[in-house]
């Protein structure tokens, strides 16, 4: 709890140097607003009163203020130190929390284990699966089957089931249920008795036999490699300190809730644009102008046209609640409002948001950024490169000769390929990176806080493993390659130049004979 005003301050301090360097960036002085906001709430709740006034001089400065010169900077920066000062006191009383232990050891990949006394259900896959970044252990005896998936902590187990189960099945299934191990059946045919039998004991998936790598990647990838959803980002905006301080208290539990808190109804705009919340909660009355004005306004801009807004009110009149909805309210909690209900209705919300989001900026077929959203997201992280100075680079991948691929084993098999490439890429980058479909066989990766040389290796190492993978069937084999341009910022320094480098490099390697990446070297003078 306490570690809260770590990060704030965190937050404040980066704001500030932030703005030293463009003090034009009307979205930082909002940031920097939102972050005096919060320190103040969190220190009015841990009851930090020396905090919480140390804190009110520099948000009534920036209240205030309405183009920041010279003199607000100037003063601004004597305001902190105080700040500071008052913080450091409780800071130093208390306990840091220790960083959460990473969830697995890079290097090592999750297991599955197969538990069927039959080879012939499930023909040798290891060395295929292996590819694919997972551990199969096959196992004919059901004590050392669920004792590998306990000691290995599998991502799955898959377990060879016949109708009425047996004791020995049954009770393995149940204690993987009591593990929270997940398990899918295997059964030579398809048998609806057996089937809701399986449903019935936990299972994640039936599988008819006989396994096939194609079959199973679909159903144990996301098992193995969960995408960490980040958490639901909501904001709040309400001139009462007293009930964003309540809002705080009762959200705080929630880990999958990251709360903005905003009393400033004049500075909206500024911090959906950098906050962007999955859900807007939204105080009716206020000083000076109403939530339902506040919403009309925000509903004027297209990029916040469809971000649900909550509507929080001490209002029990139908009309005004009437008038609510009909102005595009997604929902109306009327003050005070019980945790549970408010919990409930912001994650709804904001699951359904992110839903509709994601139709828009995902590719359906491999789950990676559109085109769209590759581009968005490039000039985002462009203007974030240059202003945190650091380096990045831009890589567009292609896959070789791939008409050939979908001529000779068909379409469906390109398909496959593709695939693999999404799944292998999304594996092995970091999440501060981006990885996008730019169009059919085309990929672009955005490596954040990379440099040239580390960019190179990293590209070329996806290159040779990418190589090595063997698709196909079991009688038809085949493996793949990609040629790939990397362009670098700085050396390139805008996007349509970084794009059309990445390009020419791309064309190079390709012209160079393919399975290559090709750096974009300035060319002299
Ligand atoms: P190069 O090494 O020069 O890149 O040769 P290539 O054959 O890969 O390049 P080309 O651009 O001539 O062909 C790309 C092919 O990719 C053409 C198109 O039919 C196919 N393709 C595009 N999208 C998909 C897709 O989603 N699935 C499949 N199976 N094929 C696709
Ligand atoms: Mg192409
Ligand atoms: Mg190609």
């Amino acid at each position: 709890m306490s570690s809260d005003i770590e990060v704030i301050w965190t937050d404040l301090a980066q704001a500030w140097s932030d703005l030293r360097v463009q003090p034009d960036d009307a979205s930082r002085w909002a940031s920097l607003m939102m972050s005096c906001d919060q320190l103040i709430a969190v220190a009015a709740e841990q009851g930090l009163t020396s905090t919480a006034i140390a804190v009110a001089p520099l948000l009534t400065r920036l209240e205030t203020m309405t183009k920041p010169g010279p003199a607000d900077l100037a003063a601004i920066e004597t305001l902190l130190p105080a700040i500071e000062a008052a913080l450091e006191h409780p800071l130093q009383e208390l306990a840091v929390s220790p960083r959460q232990p990473g969830a697995r050891q890079v290097g090592e990949p999750p297991l599955v284990v197969l538990y069927s006394a039959d080879t012939e259900l499930a023909p040798d896959m290891a060395p295929h699966l292996e590819q694919h970044g997972l551990r199969l252990e096959r196992h004919a005896d059901a004590l050392s089957a669920l004792a590998a998936a306990t000691d290995g902590a599998a991502a799955a187990v898959l377990v060879d089931v016949e109708p009425g189960f047996g004791a020995m099945v049954e009770a393995m299934v149940a204690e993987l249920g009591r593990r929270g191990i997940a398990w899918c059946a295997v059964a030579a045919q398809s048998d609806y008795a057996l089937r809701l039998q399986a449903l019935r004991r936990g299972a994640s998936f039936f599988f008819v036999a006989p396994l096939t790598v194609e079959s199973l990647l679909p159903v144990i990838d996301p098992l193995a490699f969960p995408l960490a959803e980040p958490p639901f980002r909501v904001l709040i905006l309400d001139d009462s300190r007293t009930v964003l301080a309540g809002i705080r208290r009762a959200m705080s539990p929630f880990a999958d809730i990251q709360l903005g808190i905003l009393s400033q109804p004049h500075k909206v705009l500024e911090v959906l644009q950098f906050f962007a919340p999955d859900v807007l909660l939204l105080d009716i009355h206020m000083q000076g102008c109403t939530g339902l004005e506040v919403a009309q306004i925000i509903r004027q801009h297209k990029a916040f046209e469809s971000i649900p807004i909550v509507f929080l009110t001490g209002e029990t009149d139908p009309k005004a609640q009437n008038e609510a909805m009909r102005l595009g309210a997604d929902d109306l909690l009327l003050k005070p409002v019980a945790t549970d209900l408010l919990y409930n209705v912001v994650t709804q919300k904001a699951k359904r948001y992110r839903g509709l989001r994601r139709l828009m900026e995902e590719d359906s077929m491999t789950g990676l950024y559109n085109h769209g959203k590759t581009k968005a997201l490039l000039q985002q992280y462009l203007q974030q490169a240059a202003r945190l100075a650091v380096p990045m680079a831009y890589a567009l991948l292609d896959i070789d000769h791939f008409k050939r691929i979908n001529d000779t084993y068909g379409h469906g098999m390109g398909d496959q390929v593709i695939m693999s490439l999404s799944r292998h890429l999304r594996q092995r980058l970091r999440g501060t990176d981006v990885v996008g479909r730019y169009g059919g066989e085309e990929f672009a990766l955005l490596l954040f806080d990379c440099s040239p040389t580390e960019a190179v290796a990293l590209v070329d190492e996806l290159r040779e493993s990418f190589a090595r993978m063997v698709h196909g069937t079991r009688d038809s084999r085949f493996s793949a390659s990609f040629s790939a341009g990397v362009s670098f910022y700085p050396t390139c320094r805008n996007l349509p130049t970084l794009m059309a480098r990445a390009d020419e490099s791309l064309y190079e390697a390709k012209r160079a004979g393919r399975n290559r990446v090709v750096a974009n070297t300035p060319s002299p003078g």
